[in-house]
């Protein structure tokens, strides 16, 4: 970019975030100076949007820079890290100062919420592209990985499913905009990351995950790397009305396979998931128990009339597909 675009897009990202105590240098040099407190590990994550691919040409931009950060504090709180500094590349196809302020607002307040500092990135042209690197620190004995689980564990996830995937069917049906309709489309254009959850997990969770494609898919993920099966009772699943009328009509994937969740998904050891299920009460943390780990490979679906399906539905045709 030339120098007088550069200018203006840097005031407003060094605008965009507080300044923390262990950032000994931000914004504006080389390179960040930045310092981990003794003890804990850095916990790195980074994920990339492509226009088309992760998000619509149509979305609000405020919500965009509000997801860009969201999808990568997610993947702290999967870990149960506790989030501190985010860098963020950005390609833009020509410098839209009302865009970038948009833009820049939705990222600033989710930064602002969760204590986190913007502390360096780079700025090109071209198609509009957003990579945000999201860095936290945790304790390494108790970071929350996906391989802890155990045959037995009881697994719950957090919040609702199927929400994110259900807006978007209807926004690409271009269906009749419904009251509810508000709700579904802020679950999918401005998911809230799980971070406090997470962290309340450290010491209790067994293994964990983050919900970002599709339940199935990702418990697949979590039983892989934890050498187990999974049995799910779908009548379990925490859906909003919308997705429940979806389930009840024969329509599963929007729950199991929908994605852009950004709930947690994690399991529990028997003897531990009353005192996990109080405290997340008492913090006001939604986690609903949908099933346990089992020694039989792969995920048995019970359905709410009894029969048992080891099919995973896939109905969803998503658009980055
Ligand atoms: P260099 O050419 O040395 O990589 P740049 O000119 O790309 O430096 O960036 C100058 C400063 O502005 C650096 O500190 C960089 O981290 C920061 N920066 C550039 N783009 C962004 C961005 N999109 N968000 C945050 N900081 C940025
Ligand atoms: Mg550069």
């Amino acid at each position: 970019m030339s120098l007088s675009e550069f200018d203006l897009i840097r005031t407003y990202f060094s605008r965009a975030t507080g300044v923390r105590a262990d950032v000994t240098l931000g914004i504006g040099d080389d390179c960040a100076l930045l310092n981990v407190p003794a003890g804990r590990c850095l916990a790195v994550s980074i994920d990339t949007l492509v226009e088309g691919r992760h998000f619509l040409p149509t979305v609000a931009p405020d919500a965009l820079g509000h997801k860009a950060l969201a999808v990568n504090l997610s993947d702290l709180a999967a870990m149960g890290a506790e989030p501190a500094w985010v860098t963020l590349a950005i390609t833009l196809p020509a410098p839209d100062t009302a865009w970038l302020r948009a833009f820049v607002d939705g990222f600033a307040r989710l930064a602002a919420q969760h204590n986190v500092q913007l502390v360096g990135g780079d700025t090109t042209r071209g198609p509009l592209s957003i990579t945000v690197q999201a860095h936290g620190f945790v304790d390494p004995a108790f970071a929350l990985r996906r391989s802890g689980g155990a045959v037995g564990d009881r697994l719950f996830v957090s919040g609702t499913v199927g929400d994110a995937g259900l807006a978007l069917r209807r926004m690409r049906d271009n269906a009749k905009i419904e009251a509810e309709d508000s709700y579904l489309l802020a679950r999918l254009d401005r998911p809230t990351p799980r971070v406090a959850l997470g962290r309340l997990l450290l010491g209790c969770a067994t293994a964990a995950i983050d919900v970002s494609d599709g339940l199935a898919a990702d418990l697949r993920h979590l039983c892989q790397a934890s050498g187990a099966g999974a049995r799910i009772d779908l009548a379990r699943l925490p859906v909003s009305p919308a997705v429940a009328a979806a389930c009840g009509r024969g329509e599963w994937h929007y729950a199991l396979a929908g994605g852009d969740d950004y709930e947690l998904l994690f399991s529990v050891g028997a003897d531990q998931a009353d005192k996990v299920l109080a405290a997340c009460a008492a913090a006001g943390e939604a986690v609903q128990e949908i099933g346990c780990l089992v020694d039989e490979e792969g995920i048995a679906l019970v359905y709410p009339d009894g029969h048992v399906s080891k099919e995973i539905p896939d109905g969803f045709d998503h658009f980055r597909t």
